[in-house]
């Protein structure tokens, strides 16, 4: 199965990355919709889309205002968006008000079922993370191959989540920040590299890339790569338009 870093910032693209938005193209999935949605079209190969929400800050969100322009290059006959259900309502008032962007794409808003069943005998289940208003993590399995996605929260081999993603192949995980950073990960409920690597090798999961990383960051090894591998060596940098096999 493939998985495709649309975008590998989180708050703001810069020269070199796009806010968040991961896609299996084979499966009609989307793991959030941020400022990368303006690529999906060239790697659509489905005529519908589910599109997984963590949660409605702009970054994760803002391109379901985009997606008229996929829809133009690459017609869908359906588009869900699955999520918290105060979320979805405030996303749908809020950002497709007249004043801020009159156009609603058609959509269809689906509040996240316990469990979805995903093309191919694959299911996706999720949970809860620390995050200021909540965010949701997300594990995908097919019979053999199996991904999480933990994305604005902050970091801890002990947290809740960590046996939610057990044992997974490919682990997405946010690093927002280095360790240099730590109180800022923590006020602002992000990651720093350390507990994101302790995290991987809590779980045992196969492969750790790390996303979301600061936009601010141009250099390019932003978050002490040597860090992370010194505690879990299976450990990369997202960078935007990877494709990973999982
Ligand atoms: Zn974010
Ligand atoms: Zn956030």
């Amino acid at each position: 199965m493939k998985l495709i870093l649309l975008g590998t910032t989180g708050y703001h693209p810069s020269q070199r990355r796009h806010t968040p938005c991961m896609m299996i193209p084979r499966c009609g999935v989307m793991l959030d919709a941020g400022t990368a949605m303006f690529r999906a079209a060239d790697y659509l190969e489905t005529r519908e889309l589910d599109i997984f929400l963590t949660h409605a800050h702009l970054d994760h969100v803002i391109g379901l205002t985009y997606l008229l322009s996929v829809l133009y290059l690459h017609p869908l006959d359906r588009i869900t968006v699955h999520g918290d259900p105060q979320k979805l309502a405030a996303v749908d008032r809020h950002m497709f008000s007249e004043h801020l962007f009159p156009k609603k794409p058609p959509y269809e808003l689906r509040p996240l079922a316990e469990e979805v069943s995903l093309p191919e005998g694959g299911r996706l289940t999720h949970f809860p993370l620390e995050h200021q208003g909540g965010s949701i993590g997300y594990r995908l399995d097919w019979p053999g191959h199996s991904l999480a996605y933990v994305t604005d929260t902050t970091a801890a081999p002990d947290a809740d989540y960590v046996k939610k993603i057990h044992g997974v192949d490919l682990l997405l995980h946010e690093c927002y920040f280095p360790d240099a950073y730590a109180d800022w990960a923590e006020k602002t409920g992000h990651s720093c590299t350390t507990p994101v690597a302790q995290v991987a090798r809590a779980a045992r999961v196969g492969r750790l890339v790390l996303v979301h990383l600061n936009p601010l960051a141009t250099e390019d090894d932003p978050v002490g790569l040597g860090v992370a591998r010194a505690i879990f060596p299976a450990t990369e940098l997202g960078d935007d338009l990877m494709e990973l096999e999982f």
